[in-house]
């Protein structure tokens, strides 16, 4: 998972350099990142603002400020009804106007995207970040931009030339670059068709049976909107945006950011801000009961359901942005968690590796962090381990706790229990693989055994009563048994399934040895009865 360890500099940190020296030095910057709430704000859109959140982390780190504005395009038009949403033919009702003016099918918010704005601003504060929301309907409504929007119009012929450029057909001689919300229906499916120069701009609307003609006066009207090609380097000369990702969608040659980068320039008077893009995200291994019911959109709050939040942070600070990445829901959920303990033992110096890759790990596990740090690692209850404990236990977590009452010493040790263990519970039940779960038995497993069988039982079970807080390790203990099995002249193979159909009642199980030793004396010998 820890893609840039063998690097010197942390890409975040790169960036903010970067982004320091294309600006002589200033003291404060500006980053920008911004979501079109047309739906649920799903796992890959979360890739936007934590780019821009760690970029930031890079800029304070050195002594920079930094403002960290976050657009919510709330001013676009409501182009397609998601699937699996209530109300759909109600929605329906809203294609093509602004998803402001769409209503909350769930009946909670004051609109469609004040909904997904909330549920997404809600799942941002359980990852520690913190930006500045900028709600785009109600700047274009209150005339934030109507200047802009003037600028626009009266060189529309700089900006039909830069976007001619990549075009194969230019665009016809009538074009204006503005979008009108028509004053009787409420759709952008309108045409402008005549601009003064200064305040008044005619249009018609081609929506269905509405056919409504009007005019607009550019001062006052709250239906104008600039189309997204000249709405982003607008916003960048507003706001005097110094660093911006984009997603691939964006960043193709001749893509939305190849043009802005001129417009910017040519019709707003300002200059493109550093631009990073970043690649996809996707989602391996979601179990059936989750994808269902939401149309497989993934949300921050669905990989916390599995994931401690510092992890998935660590996980996008482990990737450099131009690379993409799966994050899983099936068995490599425990190779995740034991690599990212790796990189914490690796931070508080407690795991070998090369000078570089130790620099690294610290910068990154910093990254991950949602408060400051712990002065001593906090405790690792190992994934899997935790996995056999809680089963063993029914999934009760308080009763899985007795089992780490020594390991646990203070209050983070107890949060990272408690949320590693809330998390491990939910993984085994929605999206462990079957092979992996099991529940002790509760009474002995009845079954047919041969004399040679019986005897080691009962031979297994004299020394576990006696010996069992003798132990020393796992490794001994399997030992032991394997001595024992020769003695009894009996097949591993067949002794080991026996011993998990006496424990679980399955023909397979979690490693024998440690697995006896974690259920604890008093359930194994009740259990290991012929
Ligand atoms: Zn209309």
């Amino acid at each position: 998972m820890s893609q840039v360890l063998n690097d010197n500099v942390h890409w975040a940190d790169l960036a903010a350099d970067k982004i320091i020296r294309g600006n002589n030095d200033k003291d404060s910057y500006t980053l920008a990142s911004g979501i079109t709430p047309s739906g649920v704000v799903h796992f890959g859109n979360f890739r936007e603002v934590m780019t821009t959140e760690l970029v930031a982390r890079g800029l304070k780190k050195r002594g920079k400020k930094v403002r960290f504005i976050f657009s919510w395009d709330d001013f676009d038009t409501f182009r397609k009804v998601p699937a699996n949403l209530p109300k759909q033919d109600e929605l329906a009702k809203f294609l093509f106007q602004p998803i402001v003016d769409t209503p909350d099918p769930f009946g909670e918010h004051e609109s469609y995207a004040a909904h997904h704005e909330k549920s997404f601003e809600s799942q941002l504060k359980k990852m520690g970040i913190e930006l500045e929301p900028i709600y785009q309907a109600k700047k274009y409504r209150a005339g934030a931009y109507k200047e802009q929007i003037k600028e626009t119009l009266r060189k529309k012929d700089i900006i039909a030339g830069i976007l001619n450029k990549w075009r194969s057909e230019p665009l016809p001689e009538s074009w204006m670059p503005v979008s009108v919300y028509c004053e009787k229906c409420n759709r952008d499916k309108t045409t402008a068709t005549a601009y003064d120069g200064h305040n008044k701009l005619d249009y018609r609307c081609d929506f269905d049976d509405c056919k409504h003609t009007g005019t607009l006066d550019l001062e006052t009207t709250s239906r104008a909107k600039l189309p997204w090609r000249m709405d982003w380097p607008m916003r960048w000369s507003v706001e005097k945006v110094d660093f911006e990702p984009g997603g691939k969608d964006h960043s193709s040659q001749g893509g939305s950011f190849t043009t802005a980068k001129d417009i910017v320039k040519d019709v707003y008077g300002w200059k493109a801000p550093m631009y990073l893009q970043y690649d996809f995200v996707s989602i391996k291994g979601m179990g059936g009961k989750m994808s269902s019911s939401k149309g497989n959109l993934v949300t921050v709050n669905d990989v916390l359901d599995v994931y401690e939040p510092e992890m998935v942070r660590w996980i996008f600070a482990s990737y450099k942005t131009n690379i993409d990445f799966g994050l899983s829901f099936d068995l490599d959920v425990i190779k995740n968690y034991e690599d990212f303990d790796r990189l914490e033992r690796m931070a508080y110096g407690l795991e070998a590796g090369n000078e570089k890759k130790i620099a690294m790990a610290k910068r990154v596990y910093e990254l991950s962090q949602i408060t400051e740090a712990p002065k001593e690692m906090p405790f690792q209850p190992a994934f899997r381990h935790l996995c056999n404990v809680l089963q063993i236990n029914d999934l009760d977590i308080n009763r899985a706790r007795g089992f780490y009452n020594n390991d646990i010493k203070n209050e983070r040790d107890e949060r990272r229990f408690r949320e590693r263990a809330q998390r491990a519970a939910y993984w085994i039940e929605n999206s462990a693989p079957d092979e992996f779960k099991f529940s002790l038995n509760k009474d002995v497993f009845k079954m047919e055994l041969t004399n040679k069988e019986t005897a080691f039982l009962n031979e297994l079970n004299t020394y576990l009563k006696a010996e069992f807080n003798n132990i020393l390790d796992d490794k001994s203990l399997h030992e032991k048994m394997y001595e024992m099995i020769h003695a009894h002249e009996l097949e591993p193979m067949s002794v080991f399934t026996l011993l998990y159909k006496k424990l679980i009642g399955l023909e397979k199980g979690p490693k024998l040895a440690g697995f006896i030793r974690t259920i604890g004396l008093e359930r194994v010998s009740k259990l290991l009865v012929p």
